[in-house]
């Protein structure tokens, strides 16, 4: 007799296409960092979602707030001003560099708004955005060319124009790359999805400048480092650099679709009526959730909890470095972004890895074909980072 996870996966790969490679499990409840099967079987979650569910699923001050709105009005399109969405805004230009917000439904997209402002909000004839390679912007055609993985922009070539891709912490490459044409430097404080690939202080701080030198926007892609993940609200405030234009996404509205594009009031003053819009950004159900998020973020002690067990979790992953050297390489990240890096014999098993520590009852992934990635919700207890630890050990002891 087949279980409901196999009934619902059938009936899905039957009709969803087959772009995803997913795991053989039908979600249906989650609570806090737990998440619950069709079948009854309990998941601890360091994936939220891929960093999406900062505050846990189901959080109750989010809920409340989608199911008072949903009550109240739900769609309207951006003819019209709404609460919710001016709210946000104000939370967002008071806890950032930034005096203008515009909403969009997803990272992509969010990027795709940066990449049209920087473009034109520059002069006539600067149109080229330099980003970083092994860095990720999304999966819209110019989010995919800006993504600096060639294995993304395969079979669908051409790619669209005015985008090229500087080597990694080279930032003489970099200055000698930047033309008269060149209008932005885009790039991760943190590059995500190639492993947890943190760009230096020292790299950040020397990319600020050039931008400076040649008068051209920098433009920070924090849909995966923003929200908290990193400890702070936003990973630039820990690096002494200020970009010019930000995105965020992922754990905005913890789980519903946004995103947003942060930037000054000077830039921002090209996107005049007609230039850019979205139909469903900044919705009004959407943004009353993440002004819930928000709110909950900054709230007296909350970041300072999460920089708190982010230290604890390191110290955890540190001690199995050395028990499994033969597996694990090295820990990276900062706050609750952390990655245990294979060894380069290893990282053919990262999948597999992967694999076990869900038949386990454990929800991780493997990023950028180097690392396991833990992006836990950040209310995430010790006792839970113990759990998940004390698992790992036992999976690498089976090598
Ligand atoms: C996830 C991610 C994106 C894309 O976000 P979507 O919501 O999937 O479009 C862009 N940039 C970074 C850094 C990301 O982690």
């Amino acid at each position: 007799m087949s279980t409901e996870n196999e009934k619902i996966k059938q009936r899905a790969d039957a009709v969803i296409v087959g772009n995803y490679n997913r795991n053989p499990a039908a979600l249906v409840k989650g609570e806090g960092c737990r998440l619950f099967d069709a079948d009854g079987r309990e998941y601890l979650d360091f994936l939220s979602g891929i960093a999406v569910c900062a505050l846990g699923h189901c959080h109750p001050a989010v809920t409340e707030a989608i199911c008072r709105q949903a009550g109240e009005l739900v769609h309207v399109s951006n003819l019209f001003y709404t609460q919710p969405q001016t709210e946000l805004a104000e939370l967002l230009v008071a806890n950032t560099f930034a005096e203008k917000v515009f909403f969009a439904n997803s990272g992509a997209e969010a990027n795709e708004a940066a990449i049209k402002l920087a473009r034109i909000a520059s002069d006539p004839g600067r149109y080229e955005i330099i980003s970083l390679e092994g860095s990720f912007h999304g999966r819209t055609l110019a989010t995919v060319a800006a993504t600096g993985q060639t294995k993304f922009h395969q079979g669908f070539e051409p790619m669209p124009e005015g985008f090229a891709h500087a080597p990694f912490g080279d930032l003489m490459v970099l200055d000698n790359m930047i033309t008269d044409s060149t209008c932005a430097i885009l790039c991760e404080p943190i590059q995500g999805e190639s492993g947890v690939r943190p760009l230096s202080k020292e790299y950040l701080q020397g990319i600020r400048t050039l931008c400076d030198k040649h008068d051209l926007f920098l433009i920070f892609d924090e849909v995966q480092t923003g929200m908290g993940r990193t400890g702070t609200l936003f990973a630039y405030e820990q690096l002494g650099v200020t970009p010019d234009i930000m995105t965020v996404a992922k754990a905005l509205a913890n789980g519903l679709p946004i995103g947003a594009m942060l930037t000054s009031s000077d830039i921002a003053s090209a996107l005049v009526p007609g230039t850019h819009a979205s139909t469903f950004g900044g919705n009004p159900v959407v943004t009353a959730a993440a002004v819930a998020t928000l709110k909950t973020m900054v709230a007296e002690g909350f970041l300072t909890g999460v920089r708190e067990r982010g230290l604890y979790f390191r110290e955890q992953l540190q001690k199995l470095v050395p028990r499994f050297p033969k597996l694990l390489a090295d820990v990276r990240g900062v706050g609750m972004i952390w990655a245990l890096v294979l060894t380069e014999a290893g990282t053919v098993h990262g999948a597999d890895l992967v694999k076990r520590m869900f038949d386990h009852g454990y929800l991780i992934n493997f990023a950028g074909n180097v690392a396991l990635r833990f992006v836990p919700p950040l209310i995430v207890t010790t006792a839970e980072i113990d759990r998940l630890t004390t698992e790992l050990a036992e999976v690498f002891a089976e090598y």
